[in-house]
């Protein structure tokens, strides 16, 4: 195992959070020694596990994503096994044969963003820390404070005065975060952390923590198994800092390299519309990322105008013949209602994943006969004002009825 520069090459000897050169880095593992039925076997073994470190959706891969850190240091809040849900209506929405839903929004604070944390904090109790930052306007500060509160350590979140997610600023709150509040925007507070973290001692898990990308395969390790290690057509993600999607494509290289999968899927990496400076550069060929100055979609995890993975997450998309979209905020909200009425629901970044498919099927990149997965990044309750905007009108919009038989058979019928 190496840590190394993803522009220089450069192999660090001691941890960092970037490169000397400002690259960002990249774990790189030997797999040659790895055998596949040897894996198949220990990880079909592992789904009896009960209550123990590989009855988590994340170290059940362990050897996939982090062996070289001592088990007995490693936590868990039994993070991953996360459903996988067929959805008939959402298939027809999107006009294709067959769709399904990964809910990452299952996991204990409820977004995907656990996967790749439980891994993260992890590595810093290796190294001996007890405090963790961030800077982080939602579900990546929640995802730390939980983890951070669990191992009994501390997290210090860096959030913008005015660009604040009150639902997940909350959820942090209430495991204990430490939040610094400061003038500026989310860049500001990563460039921070990169030049004080040291000398404050505090263990960065930004999404470029290249232990958070490991632990981020497991969506797709997971997702391979349910599958019975046959994968579909397509999966789609959405995109923000584009550290998912490059852990998507990452998990897919190790699988296929492994023998474990056969096939490739295709990448389909959803952005909004106000924030897709990544779609903008795949789509004019460009050689380098433009950043947006001034992002703006109502679907907050997804609102980051300069990502830091986009070289990784190029790879992912080049690697798997993928493709990059965008879509309105309005195709979002309306997609969302239609994986809440399923039942599952999520927060509106993570509907752009549907919206995505729809819009690649009317164009006819997908084809009919295609079957898609779709990542749910974060779950329902993480953005209230999303639901008061598209339901409150249900509850309030009726009139009081008596409660007679009659007034409310008519209801009923
Ligand atoms: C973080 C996040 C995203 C974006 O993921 P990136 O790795 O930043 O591209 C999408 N949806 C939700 C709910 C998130 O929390
Ligand atoms: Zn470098």
């Amino acid at each position: 195992m190496r840590i190394q520069c993803v522009d220089c090459g450069e192999q660090m000897k001691d941890w960092a959070v970037r490169c000397q050169c400002g690259g960002i880095l990249e774990i790189k593992r030997d797999l040659s020694s790895l055998d596949r039925d040897y894996l198949l076997k220990l990880f079909n073994e592992r789904l009896y596990e009960r209550g123990t470190l590989y009855a988590s959706g994340v170290w059940r891969y362990r050897e996939l994503i982090a062996p070289e850190l001592p088990q007995d240091i490693l936590i868990t809040r039994g993070e991953g096994n996360t459903g996988l849900y067929s959805s008939k209506s959402a298939a027809d929405y999107a006009g294709i044969r067959q769709l399904q839903f990964k809910a990452q929004s299952e996991n204990p604070s409820g977004s995907f963003k656990d996967n790749g944390m439980v891994v993260a904090v992890s590595h810093g109790l290796s190294l001996g820390k007890h405090r963790f930052a961030c800077s982080s306007t939602g579900n990546t500060s929640a995802s730390l404070s939980l983890y951070a509160a669990w191992s009994g350590t501390s997290s210090y979140i860096f959030a913008p005065a005015e660009h604040i997610s009150a639902a997940k600023i909350s959820q942090t709150a209430a495991y204990g975060g430490h939040l610094v509040r400061f003038h500026g925007t989310y860049d500001d507070g990563i460039h921070f952390l990169e030049q004080y973290a040291d000398a404050l001692d505090l263990y960065v898990c930004n999404s470029l923590n290249p232990y958070r990308i490991e632990g981020q395969k497991s969506i797709i390790f997971e997702l391979a198994q349910q599958l019975n290690w046959s994968m579909p057509d397509w999966i789609a993600i959405p995109g923000g800092a584009l550290s998912n999607v490059s852990a998507l494509g990452k998990g897919l290289e190790d699988l296929f390299t492994l023998g474990l999968i056969n096939k490739l899927p295709r990448i389909a990496l959803i952005q909004a519309e106000g924030a897709s400076p990544f779609h903008r550069m795949m789509q004019s060929n460009d050689t380098s990322l433009l950043p947006d100055s001034n992002p703006f979609t109502r679907a907050s995890a997804m609102n980051i105008g300069n990502p830091p993975s986009w070289k990784k997450a190029r790879h992912a998309i080049q690697l798997t013949n993928g493709i990059t979209a965008s879509v309105t905020d309005e195709e979002i909200m309306q997609a969302k209602q239609i994986i809440d009425r399923n039942g599952i629901g999520c927060e509106p970044a993570s509907a752009a994943t549907l919206a995505g498919i729809k819009k690649l099927r009317a164009i006819g990149v997908i084809d009919k006969d295609e079957h898609a997965v779709c990542i749910l990044t974060g779950h329902l309750l993480k953005d209230i004002a999303a639901l008061d905007e598209l339901y409150s009108h249900d509850q309030t919009s009726q009139q009081a009825v008596e409660l007679t038989q009659e007034q409310v058979s008519i209801k009923c019928y």
